[in-house]
């Protein structure tokens, strides 16, 4: 059996996506700034791609910019802010510890400046609440930034209580939902959303694509420089058939979205029962205020990239949630932000489902991690000392 459960860090195009972006290769292929008839139709197609993302999002087609995907999105949008607040002599952010890099990068880069960066605990079930928000809005705070769900244990935020707390404040509210838009339900007006980033390859559309919501009112900084499009704001020909795929795919998506989640959920929380069963393994996040396709656990005295390796033998393409994928061996700073210990943190695996699997499959998953577990711990000098007592349990 063969069973791709990444789908936290990317999926399959779907059909209906690569259908989508075909006529758009060859038929209109245009470019959108061309004044001529085969310039104006790719952009009336453009038109009606913003205005369909715009309704999905529940949002104007004007507060819709075309990006490359999530990371520029989440860039902009923070630099954005922070150069939007500076000018008012505001230099303080507030994000949490465990946001995407994508964000923790960028705001680094702002410290260097000379920014100073709140980040909120988000405790031991990877959650944060609007109080603790509130409690650390200053004066001088010009951007909150929390992402809607995390990527690693697929934690959901209180968006809309932080949306309410930060409008209350005057404070520009920016959410990383690259792991939710498509997923949960999200409406940008209703949540008090100001920035919002997503990107396509999360709910099965093109890589290398993606869109950065911002409130009218919010004046956008460039991190391209070049042409005028997208209202002057991000240089660059519009990707069109990219644009077309995440079109068709987000509204597929949305569509079913309801179906999805219940399917999922219930795959999601078979394969947790599942996996508890084995003895000192550990659920990383809230069970419940959790993506419906994200499974994430530790398993003590097991080393997460050998799990991996193994499970791929047996046709099981997961993922520990690491940054061991970058090449170095630190642990994930998610699972150290929910207070894993480095020893643990190191022995964790992420599934991330889609509605594709079926529950065949995750029964084949729980037997082929069972087996793996059970194989390395024998050969783990770590679990021989566990078992003498040579070492203590962190795992219960
Ligand atoms: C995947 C991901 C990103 C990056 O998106 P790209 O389109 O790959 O640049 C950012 N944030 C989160 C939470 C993600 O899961």
């Amino acid at each position: 059996m063969k069973v791709y459960v990444d789908n936290a860090a990317t999926t399959k195009m779907s059909k209906v996506a690569i259908n989508a972006m075909l006529p758009y290769m060859d038929k209109v292929y245009g470019n959108p700034s061309s004044l001529h008839s085969v310039g104006q139709e790719a952009a009336e197609n453009l038109n009606v791609a913003r205005q369909t993302i715009a309704d999905i999002l529940g949002c104007e087609a004007r507060e819709i910019t075309f990006t490359s995907g999530g990371s520029e999105a989440d860039n902009q949008a923070i630099v954005s802010a922070a150069r939007f607040g500076e000018r008012k002599g505001k230099k303080h952010i507030i994000s949490t510890a465990f946001e995407h890099h994508a964000v923790l990068h960028t705001l680094a880069k702002l410290e260097k400046e000379g920014f100073e960066v709140t980040l909120l605990d988000v405790g031991e079930k990877g959650l944060v609440t609007a109080k603790q928000v509130a409690e650390n809005i200053r004066p001088d705070t010009c951007l909150v930034t929390i992402m809607y769900a995390n990527n690693e244990i697929g934690t959901i935020q209180p968006i809309s209580e932080i949306g309410e707390v930060c409008k209350e404040r005057g404070v520009i509210f920016h959410t990383d939902a690259v792991q939710a838009v498509g997923h949960i339900h999200i409406n940008v007006k209703e949540q008090n959303i100001d920035m919002l980033s997503l990107s396509a390859h999360k709910f099965h559309g093109p890589k290398g694509i993606g869109v950065l919501y911002s409130r009218k009112g919010i004046m956008l900084t460039n991190i391209i420089e070049g042409g005028a499009q997208e209202r002057g704001k991000r240089a660059g020909t519009e990707n069109i058939p990219a644009i077309m795929g995440m079109v068709a795919a987000l509204k597929d998506a949305n569509d079913h979205i309801d179906d999805n989640g219940k399917k999922l959920t219930a795959m999601r929380d078979r394969l947790i029962e599942g996996l508890l069963e084995i003895p000192h393994s550990i659920l990383n996040g809230d069970g419940e205020k959790r993506l419906p396709g994200n499974v994430n656990l530790c398993f003590e005295g097991v080393e997460g990239e050998s799990l991996l390796l193994l499970l791929d033998d047996k046709g099981v393409y997961a993922s520990s949630g690491s940054a061991c994928t970058s090449g170095s061996l630190d642990p994930s700073h998610v699972l150290l932000a929910i207070g894993r210990p480095h020893e643990v943190a190191h022995g964790s695996l992420r599934l991330s489902l889609s509605e594709e699997n079926t529950s065949e499959e995750v029964e084949y998953i729980i037997k082929a991690v069972k087996e793996v577990v059970e194989y390395l711990r024998g050969i783990s000098p770590v679990w021989r000392d566990l078992q003498n007592g040579k070492r203590e349990y962190v795992i219960g």
